[in-house]
Formats: structure tokens, C-alpha cells, sequence
């Protein structure tokens, strides 16, 4: 088969939701992959920041494996190992946290968060319309109706009315804002990003998120933080929260917490940790062995000293090579983010051009992202080497030399 018989197989039996990039992606070791014709790509993408480990790491691999000859599944009518010791390293590697509750996916572990909010609220006596969830403008917490009502993008919306009631929305960073939308005391828990993903790589600031959470506890309200993407070390810390010094009640994981294997969670804290009772909520899949002994491996390597320095290390060769190339070609008006989830946001002569720069640099042997049509992301593997940086930047200089202004 060659690569124009998939593209006709996508067409032709996918739901098209998706406009998957026009090669077929074969096997990967560490920050490449190569595609089915032989061609080499750096990864500066990560499979949307999940792939935090790099491709095929040997820790994971003999996780996999060694679990996949033992046992998969049980359901949670019984218990298993694996899930057990992934719990308990999580609560001790989070200080906040008292209790896991394991799902599949990001918009699942939200799903639960806000399940959740609304309980807690309830057994505080709390009437149904006093226990309303504040989001915020630019956000994205996954596509199950509940958390694509929390995701306060009108894109995500359209068509899918009517949504669920009891959600809010307030602007991103403007703390005011929020002060106001929560006066009225209605607001049960504020979900936020400590970091904007798809919203375009933004990272609130020290004072939005500590009043967040001086306002979540004036108002006796849950700060839920969705750590989905910038959690699992991708700032540079464990928990993104860790670098910003606040304290939530419930955080999000998935993403990078599996290495690549599906798996979401939600973290609680001891004012919460309880709010959810026998029957309340639940999963088949979640928390299976054969997820919980990858992530469990995943874990211990994202949370070695070495690994977070890295990312320090690589963060700083990614900004300086980003910044280098803003000299350049004077094509972006912002270098930001943190660790290793960085964004170049274009600058407005070169709005739009987003795509087009991704499509471009797969040309150049280059996988990256875009955050919305105006920026690009940067969210490779967390262990990636200085050799991959300068290649993937050398790559990145040859695409962005066909954008610049004349
Ligand atoms: C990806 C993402 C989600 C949704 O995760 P899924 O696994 O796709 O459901 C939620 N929140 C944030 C911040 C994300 O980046």
C-alpha cells in the first residue's frame, strides 16, 4: 500500500473529524520517528505532549510487556496491583493530594472533577443553581459535553446546544474578573489550566492563580486544576502548580501520564477526598493493569531529578533557538510558555499561517503543533538530547526561511 491507499482508507471509513497530516508514521525511536517510505522526522510534538519519554523507551517498554504476559483487566469489582502502587506514588509524589481516582482520558478526568464539584456541593447543602463551575475564555478541558462546556472556546460549541447548565465563564489572567464572577457565591469550583494548551500556550500569572485560590477559599469553592498537558514535568516540576507554589483541591492528569499509554486521573485533596461515595461514580476501563504498570514506570522516570533538569536544559536551547529565529525572519511577537510547552505567536502580518508552517515542516523532516491558527507550539519528549534540538531547530529555520517577509 502506498501512502496515497491511506489516505483514500481515512477518507473513506474514518468519521472526518480528524485531517490527519499526509504521511503514515511507522515506528519511533526516542525524539524521531520514521514514516512507512523511510523518512526521518525530528518530534517536537510528542503526539500532543503524551509521548513525554520519547518513543519506544526501554523502561516502558519492559513495563508493557512484562505486565501484558501477567494480567490486563480485572474491572474494580477487584483489585490488582499495579493500580494500587500507581496510587500511592502519586499521592506521595503530589503534596496536596489524599486520594486518585483513576479514568482513560483527559476529558474523563474532568468529567470526574466536575462530578466531583457538583457532589461536594451537594453535601454541603447546596441548591443546584448555587453549584455552578467557573472556567475560563481561551480553555480546553476535552470533548465529553460536560467538559466541552467547561472549555469556554465558542468553536468547540457550535452545533451542540443545548449544553449543560451551571457553568460560567471569566477571562483568562484578569483576576477581577473572576472576583466578579464569583460575588454572587454561586461558584462550587473554579477548573483552570495553570498553563493554556490548545488556547494557545499561555501560562497564567503568580497572582491570577494565588488569588484563584484566595477567592476559591473566601467562597468556599474548589480549585480544580487541569494539569492534563502541563503536568508530569512538563514545566520543569512534577506538577505545574509545584512551580507557581499553590495549593488546589483537585488536580487533572493524562496526557504524559501513561508515556503514551491511555490513561487519565484525578487527584483530591482532603477537603474533597471524600466528596464522591460507594456507587457515585465509576469505569470499566479505568485504572486497568496494563495502563497503571506503564504510567507507573512513566512516573518514576518523569519524576528523577535528571529528567526535570532536562528540562530546564532543553527549554532554554528551545527559546534561544526560537528567539535566534525571531532575529531572523521577524515572524513571531511572543516567545512564551514554560519548561518544555512553549508557543511562537505569530505576528499579526503572518496570522493564519500556522498550519501551513506544521504542513511545511513535515517537508523538512519536522513534526510540531500549533495552538489556534496564529500559534506555534513546542511540546517534544521531556528526555530529549541536544543533538535533537539543534537538528529539529536547524529543521525549523529551513521551513520558517520560505515564511519570512521579504
Ligand atoms: C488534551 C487535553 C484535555 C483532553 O484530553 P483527552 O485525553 O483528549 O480527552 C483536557 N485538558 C487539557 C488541558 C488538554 O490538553
Amino acid at each position: 500500500m502506498t501512502t496515497t491507499d491511506f489516505q483514500d482508507l481515512v477518507d473513506r471509513y474514518y468519521l472526518p473529524v480528524y485531517r490527519p497530516r499526509g504521511i503514515v508514521l511507522d515506528h519511533g525511536l526516542g525524539s524521531r520517528l520514521w514514516d512507512r517510505d523511510g523518512r526521518e522526522y525530528v518530534d517536537f510534538g510528542a503526539g500532543i505532549a503524551v509521548n513525554a519519554l520519547g518513543h519506544a523507551h526501554p523502561a516502558l517498554v519492559e513495563a508493557l510487556t512484562a505486565q501484558a504476559g501477567k494480567l490486563w483487566h480485572t474491572s474494580n469489582v477487584f483489585v490488582s496491583e499495579p493500580p494500587l502502587r500507581l496510587a500511592q506514588a502519586l499521592v506521595e509524589a503530589a503534596g496536596f493530594a489524599a486520594r486518585v481516582f483513576f479514568c482513560n482520558s483527559g476529558a474523563e478526568a474532568n468529567e470526574a472533577a466536575i462530578k466531583l464539584a457538583r457532589q461536594w456541593a451537594t453535601s454541603r447543602g447546596r441548591e443546584p443553581e448555587r453549584r455552578v463551575i467557573l472556567s475560563f475564555r481561551g480553555s480546553f478541558h476535552g470533548r465529553t459535553l460536560a467538559a466541552v462546556t467547561a472549555t469556554a472556546q465558542p468553536k468547540y460549541h457550535a452545533g451542540f446546544e443545548p449544553l449543560p447548565p451551571g457553568f460560567r465563564y471569566s477571562d483568562f489572567n484578569d483576576l477581577a474578573a473572576a472576583e466578579a464572577a464569583m460575588a454572587a457565591g454561586d461558584v462550587c469550583a473554579v477548573l483552570v489550566e495553570p498553563v493554556q494548551g490548545e488556547g494557545g500556550v499561555t501560562p497564567a500569572s503568580e497572582a491570577f492563580l494565588h488569588g484563584l485560590r484566595a477567592l476559591c477559599d473566601h467562597h468556599d469553592a474548589l480549585l480544580m486544576l487541569d494539569e492534563i498537558q502541563c503536568g508530569m514535568g512538563r514545566t520543569g516540576q512534577l506538577f505545574a502548580c509545584d512551580g507557581y507554589g499553590v495549593r488546589p483541591d483537585v488536580v487533572t492528569l493524562a496526557k504524559a501520564l501513561g508515556g503514551g499509554f491511555p490513561i487519565g486521573a484525578m487527584l483530591v485533596g482532603g477537603r474533597a477526598a471524600d466528596a464522591l461515595q460507594f456507587g457515585q461514580h465509576g469505569t470499566t476501563f479505568g485504572g486497568n493493569p496494563l495502563a497503571t504498570a506503564v504510567a507507573g514506570a512513566a512516573l518514576r522516570e518523569l519524576s528523577s531529578p535528571a529528567l526535570l533538569a532536562n528540562v530546564e536544559r532543553q527549554s532554554k536551547a528551545l527559546r534561544d533557538g526560537l528567539a535566534a529565529l525571531e532575529v531572523e525572519f521577524r515572524l513571531f511577537s511572543e516567545i512564551r510558555g514554560r519548561g518544555l510547552m512553549l508557543g511562537a505567536q505569530l505576528r499579526p502580518e503572518h496570522a493564519g499561517q500556522a498550519g501551513a508552517m506544521v504542513d511545511r515542516a513535515i517537508e523538512y523532516g519536522l513534526l510540531m503543533l500549533q495552538a489556534g491558527p496564529d500559534v506555534l507550539r513546542f511540546v517534544p519528549a521531556l528526555n530529549i538530547r541536544d543533538a535533537d534540538v539543534a537538528e529539529g531547530l536547524a529543521r525549523l529555520r529551513a521551513t520558517l526561511a520560505g515564511f519570512a517577509s521579504d
